[in-house]
Formats: C-alpha cells, sequence, structure tokens
C-alpha cells in the first residue's frame, strides 16, 4: 500500500494549454511556500499527448506511483488534434480515466460561481445568475460509464444491439452523498438530490439511500430530491434556488457541464475530484480547471489561468485544511478582475487585455 506523502503536490500540466496555466499555478505556490512559510513539496511530470510522444504512453508507471503517492495533484488539461487517431488504450484521455478510477476519486466538486464584473458574459439575464454560487456533487466512478454488462454484440435480423448497465451500491450512494452534506455545512447548508426514480430502480434506490443517510446523521442540513429532467430545466428558471446539488455519473456530466455555462467562461472554473478518507485522514485528490487543452490558442500566451489558479485554492481548502490561504487566493483573483484585467476569452470593452502569465503575475501582487 503506498502511503500519501503530506503536503507532496504533483504537477500534471500536459498538453495544449496546459502547461501555460499550470506555470501560473506552480509561481503561486512558490510565492505561498516563500512568503508564508509553507513547505509544499512539488514535482512535475508529463501526462497525455506530450507523455505518450515520448514514452508510447499517455501515463507512465512511475508517473502513475507518484500519483499515488502524493496529497494532491494539480492537473491542467490533455488531448489534442494530434492525437485523435491513436487507438483507445493510448489516447491521452486514458491517462486521465486511470488517475481517477484507480485512486478511487469518486467525488467531484464543480463549483458554479457567476463573478459579479463578468455578469455579462453569460448568455442569461443578468438578474437570473448575478451571486450566483452553486456546487454540484457528481458521483465520478460508478453508474452507467462503468456498469457491466457493456459492449456491442450482434443480434438477430443483422442487427447489433449497444449494452450499458446502470447500477449503484447503497455505499456508492452514500460516500458521495455523505461529502454533499459536509460541503452544505460549510455553505448555506442545503442539498438537492437528483435521479430519475419515477423511471430507473437505481434511482429509487438513490433516493432512499439519501434520504436515510440524511435521517440519521444530517438531520440538521434541509434536504430536498428532484428529477434529474426538472433539475436541468430549473438550473436555467431560476437556478439561485440551489446550494449544493449531489447527483449520479450520468446526470452529473450534463448538469454540471450545464451550470457552468451559465457563468460565461469555460477559462474560470475549477474542479475537485477526491478520494475517501483513511483511518489517518489522508485522502488523495486530484484538481483540475474544467477546460480542456484549447489546441486553438496553445502557445500564444492567451490562455486564461483563473480556472486553473482556482483549483489550487480548492486544494487548499479540501485537501491541505488552509482555508485561510484558499479565502486569500480567492480574493487576490477577485481584486484582479474588479481592477479591469481580463484574458482574451473574457474581455469587453473598457476593460485592460493581458497574457496569461502578465494575469497569474497581476494575482500574486494582490496576495502581497
Ligand atoms: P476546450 O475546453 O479545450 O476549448 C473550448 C473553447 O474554449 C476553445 O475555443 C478554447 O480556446 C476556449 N478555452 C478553453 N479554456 C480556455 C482558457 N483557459 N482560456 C481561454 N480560452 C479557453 O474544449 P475542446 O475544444 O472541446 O477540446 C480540446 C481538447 O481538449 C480535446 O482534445 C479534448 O478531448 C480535450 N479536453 C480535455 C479535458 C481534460 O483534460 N480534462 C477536458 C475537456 C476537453
Amino acid at each position: 500500500m503506498i502511503k500519501v506523502k503530506k503536503r507532496k503536490i504533483l504537477l500534471l500540466p500536459g498538453d495544449g494549454i496546459g502547461p501555460e496555466v499550470i506555470a501560473e499555478v506552480k509561481k503561486i505556490i512558490n510565492w505561498f511556500n516563500d512568503k508564508k512559510s509553507l513547505d509544499f513539496e512539488i514535482d512535475q511530470e508529463l501526462v497525455g499527448g506530450c507523455s505518450y510522444d515520448k514514452h508510447g504512453t499517455p501515463i507512465t508507471d512511475e508517473v502513475f506511483y507518484k500519483a499515488l503517492e502524493s496529497e494532491v495533484i494539480m492537473l491542467g488539461a490533455v488531448g489534442g488534434p494530434k492525437w485523435d487517431g491513436l487507438e483507445f488504450s493510448k489516447k491521452p484521455e486514458r491517462a486521465l480515466l486511470k488517475l481517477r478510477k484507480e485512486l478511487k476519486l469518486f467525488a467531484n466538486l464543480r463549483p458554479a460561481i457567476c463573478f459579479e464584473q463578468l455578469v455579462g458574459a453569460s448568455t442569461l439575464k443578468p438578474e437570473v445568475v448575478s451571486g450566483l454560487d452553486i456546487m454540484i456533487v457528481r458521483e465520478l466512478t460508478g453508474g452507467i460509464y462503468f456498469g457491466e454488462p457493456r459492449g456491442i454484440k450482434p443480434i438477430e435480423n443483422g442487427e447489433r444491439k449497444g449494452i450499458n448497465t446502470h447500477t449503484y451500491t447503497t455505499s456508492e450512494i452514500t460516500r458521495v452523498a455523505r461529502v454533499a452534506f459536509d460541503l452544505a455545512r460549510k455553505r448555506s447548508n442545503r442539498v438537492t438530490s437528483c435521479e430519475k426514480s419515477n423511471v430507473m430502480e437505481a434511482g429509487q434506490l438513490w433516493k432512499e439511500e439519501v434520504q436515510e443517510l440524511h435521517d440519521k446523521e444530517y438531520k440538521d442540513v434541509e434536504l430536498s430530491h428532484m428529477l434529474a429532467d426538472n433539475c436541468a430545466m430549473q438550473l436555467l428558471r431560476y437556478p439561485k434556488q440551489f446550494d449544493v446539488i449531489v447527483t449520479d455519473n450520468l446526470f452529473g456530466d450534463m448538469l454540471s457541464d450545464q451550470a457552468s455555462m451559465l457563468t460565461g467562461s469555460l477559462g474560470l472554473l475549477p474542479s475537485a475530484s477526491l478520494g475517501a478518507k483513511n483511518k489517518d485522514g489522508e485522502m488523495r485528490a486530484m484538481y483540475e480547471p474544467i477546460h480542456g487543452s484549447a489546441p486553438d490558442i496553445a502557445g500564444k500566451g492567451l490562455a486564461n489561468p483563473i480556472a486553473s489558479i482556482l483549483s489550487f485554492a480548492m486544494a487548499l481548502r479540501y485537501s491541505l485544511d488552509l482555508d485561510k490561504e484558499a479565502d486569500i487566493l480567492e480574493k487576490a483573483v477577485q481584486d484582479v478582475l474588479n481592477d479591469g484585467l481580463r484574458t482574451k476569452d473574457i474581455m469587453s470593452d473598457g476593460m485592460k487585455e493581458t497574457s496569461t502569465s502578465a494575469m497569474g503575475d497581476a494575482i500574486i501582487s494582490k496576495l502581497q
């Protein structure tokens, strides 16, 4: 059993704009080490297409074992057209799926926050999104993306049948629901659990188990249940009704993408994937921006590093127990936006356009 090393941070920049945005995170980690006397130990490795180019595999065993012993993994993004034609097992995305699965990162946290300075960037009316602050907790290692049997098989009359299986067990449901209830207690104390209990047995079990856990251990948290299709509609109609949403892998995939677009820019939104705590309280976790490798702007200094920097703020809060430092970092980002500094993706009239590294430097100057 490989032990997690406290405060060890593994940087996996990946492909496309990944190295550009993770370079800014590295500057910020170094700032915390120098100025706040924190003792983060940083290591950096290849993952994704760049690892395939050098080693013929999207993640080597050596890097995988380093990931296993790191308390925090900061991922940039992987993939790009260069590697689109590779066979399935060599594709850059396989590295991510391997990390999520083998590190048992079962809870994916995706905040959808609408920055006041960027209300105009949303496709929804300002009054609908202004002040928006939702946390979506998606189950990440179960459900229909992993259930067996699966596959495509021939059937009679020359037809074929595609099969995927949607399964959940009590423990898979309760461990992710627990994460949602614990988060709610630190926020507005409300959880909405989403499933399709009207048409799916696994959804019915989901609803019953979440309710039972609530009644046993989290009576102080306000719990409501909502059908996932209604949730999709409510997210557009009146998103501010939600605090924490907890849902399965499939519905979470869609609802979290939908929620992220309420806020206007991919370049601003962080995410965290958390594993279970062991008996010593140690937890493996991977933090990454929700955006991809953006090959269209890679190498041009145009990438917005804020999503990655806010992902590091999540790491400070959820893995490293440094809430105060997380607050400082989030405030520095707000201050820079208040000053009118913008990367190209969020640029608007009257604002000052800046590059990836100048945005990172500006955030550091606010930290000072
Ligand atoms: P994408 O998120 O990379 O880009 C979508 C659009 O948003 C592009 O126009 C891009 O320029 C812009 N954008 C994204 N992040 C930005 C940032 N930080 N700053 C400024 N603009 C930004 O999605 P895509 O184009 O669908 O995918 C590109 C590649 O990334 C594909 O190979 C895909 O498989 C991969 N991908 C990887 C991950 C991951 O590593 N977790 C996630 C999604 C997509």
